[in-house]
């Protein structure tokens, strides 16, 4: 762990006049107050919810999610992350063989109950920016042409955003970034880490094609499915520092000292500062090469990562 990262875990004090539990409510009405105001966006009734549904659609989620789903559902941390959540490695729009590591919901979604949403109120912020953020971001007509969201019915008609709404959208993407550096934080005492696995395509495709996805799409070894890596991550480096001991973090949470050290990280300016100047020129990417995890600092644009 880095010397500052010591000093920030502990730094994290007992919140003044407020229970984490008072607190952590307030945030979460906060977040779904944003979540409706402004915005005249509603999924259709007619839609059949395919981000809801599809394996290959990865949801990720914060920590936060998984303590206000525990909540919401009466059940305690450690149970509703085994039930619900898993590894999960983002691709981030990227075209090469970096992956993000993050914590994501299983799919399809258990909580997708009767074509609805049953923990709307208090779904994860990427359930919640879907699919306004990317016309908050002038990416909606270039999703709304790809083949993968034909059936998605939000893509059949603009997305316009109000000026307001526009505005709420940029906060609440900053409210998800936080959430994800400081859960990165406490699950691995640095911000994001990513994987490199373009060192190790001819093991993975092999993989891909005993696992029986379709030979002739992996030639020339463009498409690796993401199950294929995330089954490589968890048979080979899950249990490497620093993503071991991920059930013991998780229960930790389930103490007041755990949610205390979450909660106040969520409100540390300097500590976001410090995980955002590692950033995508200075990130944390780790290789499983020759048996052992290696990791190094580099720009996530260096020409060593990309593929095609
Ligand atoms: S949490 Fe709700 S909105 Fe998000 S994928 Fe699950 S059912 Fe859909």
């Amino acid at each position: 762990m880095f010397k500052w990262a010591r000093r920030q875990r502990q730094a994290a004090k007992l919140p003044q006049g407020e229970t984490p539990g008072q607190w952590f409510a307030a945030y979460l009405h906060q977040r779904a107050q944003l979540a409706s105001s402004e915005s005249n966006f509603h999924c259709d009734p007619a839609c059949g919810r395919p981000g809801c549904q599809n394996q290959d659609l990865q949801v990720p989620v914060s920590l936060f999610d998984i303590l206000a789903a525990a909540e919401h559902q009466g059940q305690p941390i450690p149970a509703i992350y085994h039930q619900h959540y898993s590894w999960g490695l983002l691709a981030n729009g990227r075209e090469d063989w970096l992956r993000m590591v993050t914590l994501r919901l299983k799919k399809p979604c258990p909580f997708f109950q009767n074509n609805l949403c049953s923990i709307y109120s208090i779904r994860p912020l990427p359930c919640i920016l879907f699919p306004e953020y990317l016309a908050n971001e002038g990416a909606f007509e270039e999703n709304a042409r790809k083949e993968y969201f034909q059936d998605y019915f939000c893509f059949h008609r603009p997305l316009l955003l109000s000026p307001e709404r526009a505005k709420i959208m940029t906060k609440l993407k900053r409210m998800w970034e936080r959430e994800m550096l400081i859960s990165s934080f406490f699950l691995f005492d640095y911000g994001h880490c990513h994987i490199d696995f373009s060192n190790l395509l001819e093991e993975l495709a092999a993989a891909a094609r005993s696992q029986g996805d379709a030979a002739e799409r992996l030639k020339p070894l463009q498409i690796i499915p993401n199950q294929v890596l995330e089954h490589f991550f968890l048979q080979h480096m899950a249990q490497c520092p620093p993503f071991a001991g991920l059930g013991q973090k998780i229960s930790h949470l389930e103490t007041r000292e755990g949610q205390v050290e979450l909660l106040q990280w969520l409100q540390d300016d300097l500590l976001l500062q410090k995980l955002q100047q590692r950033g995508d020129d200075r990130a944390l990417v780790f290789r499983f090469v020759k048996g052992k995890i290696q990791a190094k600092r580099r720009s996530l644009s260096h020409p060593e990562s990309k593929c095609y």
